[in-house]
């Protein structure tokens, strides 16, 4: 008998069980995993109150199963084998599946329910049938009520029986977009990627924002920052990436700030243009991936007055986190590889040698007096280039055109 899965039953995590809310967090999975699940076109998603069904019509199991492992709010999930309901179909069934598992010492129990209560026989029957089934075919394994190595679990239900005896732990965590939207500022580096990945666990749906300072930042660097927005649509679907235009602001900050400043003024119109495309994309939070002490913007100085720009909350998900565990977690989710590609991103390439780790509110806002903030806020925001980036690549069509160019 050749057996494969036909469908994944996926158990809800930590769901907020209350009311009316449960459907709405239901509903934002299904979405979500029919995204990430968008790569593989066969498959077919629906969800009801207290599970989501996963069709895997002929897709292969195990590629989809390793996409199931990444996506929050997934508690658990059992792969299932789909039978005709009929007793001698069932029993093969039984067989073939308990005699690929079987090895020597190996415990065993058949679980059955019947939601088909027209069908011949019982669940008690059905348990001692196909229980004795597997005694026929394997006379040394040993049954075991209480924790068996394999629970051989069997519905009927009016369709179909399904069989199943597998349960998978998922990622755990929130459903992708039930906590809102927030902006995470994602640089191509090692951190902010990572806090991207926090955020998303706890159900933020992120939007990438990117500042970009062409000809100075290559086409390399803008991939690279694709590239690792890619590598978060696996835990939950599609994110916007948005580029900012941000040559002109630097080229300014440059020609008429000192030195020691050029790192404060520039992160404060990072924090002004993430805030102000926040407030236009209904967003309620901003994120970062500042390690406390890292760097001299990463001071508790530096971000009082990095942060001083605006009132709305900025989450810094990896703060008191060590580098190692930060590259810990990068190398989990698969973005530390691309993040260590040598692309310069716009901040190192204006970095000043020695930036101030103590930014005075007072100088700062002296030499912000100089520049024509307003106009030139404005102008980042006017131009931005906002890109649906999904699990799939060949849908991306901003990064065709970056590959020829490099
Ligand atoms: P990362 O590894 O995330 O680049 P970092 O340790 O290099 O962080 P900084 O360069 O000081 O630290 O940047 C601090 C934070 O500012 C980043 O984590 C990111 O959230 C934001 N940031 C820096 N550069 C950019 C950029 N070009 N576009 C968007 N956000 C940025
Ligand atoms: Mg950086």
């Amino acid at each position: 008998m050749n057996l494969q899965y036909s469908e994944i039953m996926v158990r809800y995590g930590e769901l907020s069980t209350k009311g009316k809310n449960r459907m709405r967090f239901i509903n934002k999975l299904r979405r979500n995993i029919q995204d990430v699940l968008s790569i593989y076109p066969e498959v077919k998603v629906t969800a009801d109150r207290d599970r989501c069904h996963v069709f895997l019509n002929g897709a292969d199991y195990a590629p989809v199963a390793e996409s199931l492992k990444q996506i929050f709010g997934i508690q658990a999930f059992n792969p299932v084998y789909r039978v005709e309901k009929d007793v001698a179909v069932l029993t093969e069934a039984v067989q073939a599946i308990m005699t690929d598992l079987y090895q020597e010492g190996l415990t065993f129990k058949v679980s059955s329910k019947r939601s088909d209560h027209q069908f011949e026989l019982d669940s008690t029957q059905l348990n001692h049938t196909l229980g004795g089934a597997v005694f026929e075919v394997l006379p040394n394994i040993k049954a075991q009520m209480k924790k068996p190595d394999v629970n051989l679990k069997v519905e009927i239900r009016e369709e179909a029986a399904y069989i199943s005896h597998e349960e998978i732990r998922g990622a755990g965590g929130l459903p992708v977009g039930t906590a809102g939207k927030g902006m995470l500022m994602l640089s191509g580096g090692i951190d902010s990627p990572v806090a991207g990945y926090l955020s998303l666990k706890r159900g933020v749906d992120i939007e990438a924002v990117h500042f970009a300072s062409p000809p100075y930042t290559s086409p390399g660097a803008l991939k690279k920052a694709h590239d690792l927005t890619r590598k978060l649509t696996k835990f939950g679907g599609n994110i916007q990436f948005i580029e900012v235009p941000f040559t002109e602001i630097q080229e300014e900050i440059k020609e008429k700030a000192p030195e020691a400043y050029l790192m404060t003024l520039t992160r404060r119109f990072m924090m002004r243009i993430t805030d102000r495309i926040r407030a236009k994309r209904d967003g309620r939070v901003i994120i970062n991936g500042e390690s406390l002490g890292q760097v001299a913007s990463q001071t508790l100085e530096s971000m009082q007055a990095i942060n001083a720009v605006t009132s709305t909350p900025v989450i810094r998900p990896v703060v008191t986190m060590d580098k190692l565990e930060i590259i810990d977690l990068a190398e989990k989710i698969d973005t530390f590889s691309i993040s260590i590609q040598p692309f310069e991103d716009c901040c190192t390439i204006f970095a000043p040698d020695r930036p101030k780790t103590n930014p005075k509110i007072k100088n700062v806002e002296q030499y912000e007096a100089r520049l024509d903030v307003e106009g030139l806020v404005e102008r980042a925001v006017a131009g931005i280039m906002v890109t649906e980036i999904t699990p799939n690549e060949e849908a991306d069509v901003v990064d065709e055109l970056i590959d020829d160019l490099l």
